[in-house]
């Protein structure tokens, strides 16, 4: 079956001719291919040059030559007809270009431009009818103003219902393959007194018809069920990144706290570096400073006692000597602070060499036995290989055993014992510094190694110090790469223990 006979059996054929349509007739045709829609104008304007009617065709280049070739195809002298005004050709974008304000269309300029030109079509109609056929709008919904299309059929509308012309438009099906094209189509077909398919659908019998409504309310009903679907996809999607937005901004605050405690963590390290460093040179200057004046006092008190200002009494003497004694009391304890903040500041370079343990430990013991002798104390040293090494700066070596001895006189009553074990592994050697001494409390033995810590004030004020010992020596110890522990039971005694590499 042909278009035209769809068109006949359907008693819609275009452009009816006379009176009986004049005026109402506003249809539009979809189509898929350009030689359909070649087929269709011509025998739109085949039918009006039978029927006595003048048409006017306003198509783009492209379509107004097909449109020509189809006519010809038909025996049509195109020419001739154009030339007796039977038939007026138009350009669809100058035609257009002569009535847009802007992206709409004008109405007075459509309804002076196109009404002249249906005027002037009337004029040479044998049967007083004019059928138009416009690509106008197609050309606007080509460039995606839609809004502007969508006037523009009305106001072929209003014109047609003014003017009494039968009036056909087009548009390529391919125009509509979005899914939001559903209600522009729609608001297209509601703009047209008929609405005529394109040639899938006319082409066939009414079998095939039926079978392609059938198919197509199938398909309509799958594709609105898929963009539900996809709607559904979609928002859940959206909640997705939502969620995932929160989340990452959650992390964010996380990552953002973590380096803002980071950044306050370092510097209130700085800070109490720099406050540690002050104060160990604050030390370091006060001790050098004291020791000075401390000198010229025993100086000055030797210079007495030699007899140089005259003679010395026996009383005299003994009060000299109380002073000398002072001084060096007070000097020893200098001293300490002045090597605690050498240390502290970084000053101490350590000379580290291979270095006989026997040989450190002999020369401690000798140093030290005039105070275990004093104290009434047993000296317990075994000895260990000769030719045993411990890595170290053996006088800073000395200085540590020497302090750890000091302290076990110190806080042993009489009739103690002081020892000193050796155990080389293959990698180390640890020397145990051990005493039968008052000992220290479980709690106490973390903060013992702290400068200036005493565990007892009141019992270690009746023997020297000042609570620097402990700390010096761990921080020596370590400087040689070692470590220094201690383990201790309060009554029982302590064990110091020095752990040096081999
Ligand atoms: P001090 O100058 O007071 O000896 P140290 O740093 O050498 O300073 O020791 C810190 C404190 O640790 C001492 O005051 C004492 O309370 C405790 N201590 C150190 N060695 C012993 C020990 N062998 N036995 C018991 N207590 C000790």
């Amino acid at each position: 079956m042909a278009f035209a006979d769809w068109h006949a059996d359907s008693e819609i054929a275009l452009g009816g001719g006379g009176a009986e349509h004049a005026g109402h007739d506003h249809a539009v045709q979809f189509y898929e291919s350009p030689e359909y829609l070649s087929a269709v104008v011509s025998d739109f304007v085949i039918d009006g040059l039978a029927r006595g009617d003048s048409s006017v065709i306003i198509a783009t280049g492209r379509h107004a030559a097909e449109f020509s070739r189809a006519l010809r195809g038909k025996g049509v002298d195109v020419e001739a007809v154009r030339k007796s005004g039977r038939l007026t050709l138009l350009p669809a974008s100058d035609t257009l270009a002569r009535f847009m304000a802007g992206t709409t269309p004008d109405s007075r300029a459509f309804d002076r431009v196109i009404g002249k030109v249906i005027a002037r079509a009337r004029r040479a109609s044998a049967s007083g009818a004019v059928r138009a056929y416009g690509e106008m709008v197609d050309v606007l919904w080509r460039v995606g103003n839609r809004e502007g299309a969508i006037t523009l059929e009305r106001l072929w509308n209003d014109l047609e219902h003014r003017g009494a012309f039968s009036l056909l438009c087009a548009y390529a099906m391919k125009r509509f393959s979005h899914a939001d094209d559903v209600d522009h189509f729609r608001r297209i077909c509601d703009q047209h007194s008929r609405v005529m398919p394109s040639e899938n659908f006319i082409m066939r019998d009414e079998a095939g018809r039926m079978l392609e409504v059938a198919l197509l309310q199938q398909r309509a009903k799958a594709l609105e069920s898929e963009l539900a679907a996809r709607a559904a996809l979609t928002e859940e999607l959206r909640q997705t990144a939502e969620r995932e937005r929160e989340t990452r901004g959650a992390a964010e605050r996380e990552r953002l706290e973590a380096v803002r405690a980071r950044a306050e963590a370092d510097a209130a390290r700085r800070l109490a570096e720099e406050a540690n460093r002050a104060k160990s040179e604050f030390l370091a200057v006060m001790s050098h400073e004291l020791r000075t004046p401390l000198n010229a006092i025993g100086g000055y008190t030797e210079l007495i006692e030699l007899g140089i200002h005259g003679p010395v009494t026996p009383e005299q003497r003994e009060a000299l000597d109380r002073v000398q004694r002072s001084k060096r009391l007070l000097l020893g304890l200098i001293n300490q602070v002045l090597n605690y903040a050498r240390i502290e500041t970084g000053a101490v370079r350590y000379a580290m060499a291979d270095v006989l343990l026997d040989e450190v430990l002999a020369t401690c013991g000798s140093i030290i036995a005039p105070q275990l002798r004093a104290q009434g104390l047993a000296y317990r040293y075994g000895g260990c290989d000769k030719l045993l090494t411990v890595r170290a700066d053996q006088e800073k070596l000395e200085q540590v055993i020497i302090n750890l001895l000091a302290n076990a006189v110190k806080f042993t009553e009489r009739g103690g014992t002081v020892s000193i074990d050796v155990e080389p592994s293959d990698s180390s050697v640890t020397i145990r510094v051990r005493d039968t001494g008052i000992g220290i409390a479980r709690n106490r033995l973390d903060v013992i190694f702290d400068p200036f810590v005493q565990v007892d004030a009141q019992y270690t004020r009746t023997r020297d110090g000042v609570g620097l010992g402990l700390a010096i020596s761990r921080d020596l110890t370590t400087g040689m790469g070692g470590e220094l522990t201690v383990r201790s039971e309060v009554g029982k005694g302590s064990e110091f223990s020095v752990t040096l590499r081999r």
